[in-house]
């Protein structure tokens, strides 16, 4: 069963507003297994309304619109259904009702420009909206059945759950059962990720790729007859991607890197504490993103300044001025030193030059050290060398320690 979404309002158009509608329902549409064919949008045009309406009575069986039932002029979707379906707008008395009843219990007072909200197609069915004032209304025509929802987010959500996705349901008994999961890599590009993945093809299927810097997300995704053995295709696929690439994966659930990391902290009963100067704290703001993470970091500090290093971690005058801030030795003065202060198993230092500015030959823009020490084992670090913009440095540098902690977690017993 093709499904379409319209979209409406100038504002989409323009580019002033993100078109977050789709985007939501083409997410829980897709997630259910629906198969959305085609998202159109377009502006508050009576002739292109009309238009846009034409050409999905005649690819689509389901059509959901959303936007222009609001109570300005410029809400033009209930005035051009009624005249594409060849119905007027009537006053739909329960509609009405509802709208006073609404604006009553908000001390305010109905309006002639909210009372054009209770004006609906005299061929529709409508749809309480009981989220906002705007009702809306579904028509069937020629076997297509068409929902007209409001173009207001919260609104449209509830809409959806609410009356569209059941009634999808009713229409679509036949549809496959679909199983979607989320693979995610850190440290293989993309080339490479395809090179070694080629040739890897199963019946029922997909692969996706992409690019979210500087992780590889890879959308394996599966139709079949059962729930079950959707799934069990999509495992079949994740076990050879494993076989393939399996060190550089650290999901095959769709989580982010720092969860994966909180997870195995969590499950090892282990304490994080971190220092960072030219991350600025985005390490720990990544850390501490996750719900639950007070379980496992202790603390993370910005020691940005040499005397901030020498002053909250005892790295010492003689290593800055012998090294430099951006050097082994002093990440790996910074990881022992928070976490001999904090007292956590595992500490993390993290230093290096992320531009525009202050490169040198020896270091240039995108050296960057990371420092590991953990409870009986050997300080170490590493040094690297990223490219890109200021952000994406920073980035890299945050993803590239969660990595090194994730590595050691898996390996420690
Ligand atoms: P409307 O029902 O067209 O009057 O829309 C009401 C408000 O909902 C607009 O001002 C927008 O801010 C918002 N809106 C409408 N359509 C969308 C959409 N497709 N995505 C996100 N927001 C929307
Ligand atoms: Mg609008």
């Amino acid at each position: 069963m093709k499904i379409e979404i319209i979209t409406t309002g100038d504002e989409l158009m323009s580019g002033l507003t993100l078109d977050s509608n789709f985007n939501w329902a083409g997410d829980l549409l897709s997630n259910l297994g629906f198969d959305l064919a085609y998202h159109t949008t377009v502006g508050d045009i009576k002739e292109r309304i009309t238009e846009v309406f034409d050409i999905a009575l005649n690819r689509a069986r389901a059509v959901i619109v959303t936007g222009g039932l609001g109570p300005t002029d410029d809400d033009l979707t209930a005035e051009v259904a009624a005249e594409y379906f060849g119905s007027t707008l009537e006053l739909n008395q329960e509609a009405y009702a509802k709208l006073e009843n609404w604006m009553k219990e908000r001390g305010r007072t109905l309006n002639e420009s909210n009372k054009k909200q209770a004006y609906l197609p005299a061929c529709s069915t409508m749809l309480d909206n009981k989220w906002g004032t705007a009702p809306g209304f579904s028509i069937e025509s020629k076997g297509v059945i068409f929902f007209f929802l409001p173009g207001v987010p919260r609104e449209f959500h509830e809409m959806m759950r609410h009356y569209v996705v059941p009634e999808l349901h009713n229409r679509a008994q036949d549809r496959m059962k679909r199983d979607m999961r989320l693979v995610k890599i850190f440290g293989l590009p993309e080339s490479e990720v395809a090179e070694r993945l080629k040739g890897l093809q199963m019946e029922g299927v997909t692969l996706g790729y992409r690019s979210h810097r500087p992780e590889i997300h890879l959308r394996v995704c599966a139709f079949a007859d059962t729930d079950s053995q959707a799934k069990s295709l999509t495992q079949n696929y994740i076990d050879e991607i494993n076989a393939r690439i399996g060190d550089y994966v650290f999901t095959s659930q769709g989580e982010l890197l720092e969860e994966v990391v909180g997870r195995l902290l969590t499950e090892k009963s282990l304490m994080l504490a971190t220092a960072e100067s030219c991350t600025g704290g985005l390490l720990a703001s990544r850390i501490t993103d996750v719900p639950g993470s007070s379980a496992y970091f202790l603390e993370g500090v910005i020691t940005y300044s040499n005397e901030a290093k020498e002053n909250m971690l005892g790295v010492s005058a003689s290593l800055l001025e012998a090294h430099g801030a951006v050097s082994a030795p002093v990440v790996e003065a910074m990881a022992r030193g928070v976490r001999e202060l904090s007292g956590s198993d595992i500490g993390i230092g993290i230093s290096g030059v992320a531009g525009p500015g202050g490169g040198t030959a020896e270091k240039p823009v995108g050296t960057v050290y990371i420092g590991f020490d953990a409870e009986g084992s050997d300080t170490i670090s590493k040094k690297y060398l990223f490219g890109g913009s200021r952000d994406q440095i920073k980035n890299m540098s945050s993803e590239t320690a969660l990595d090194i902690i994730m590595k050691f977690l898996i390996t420690k017993i």
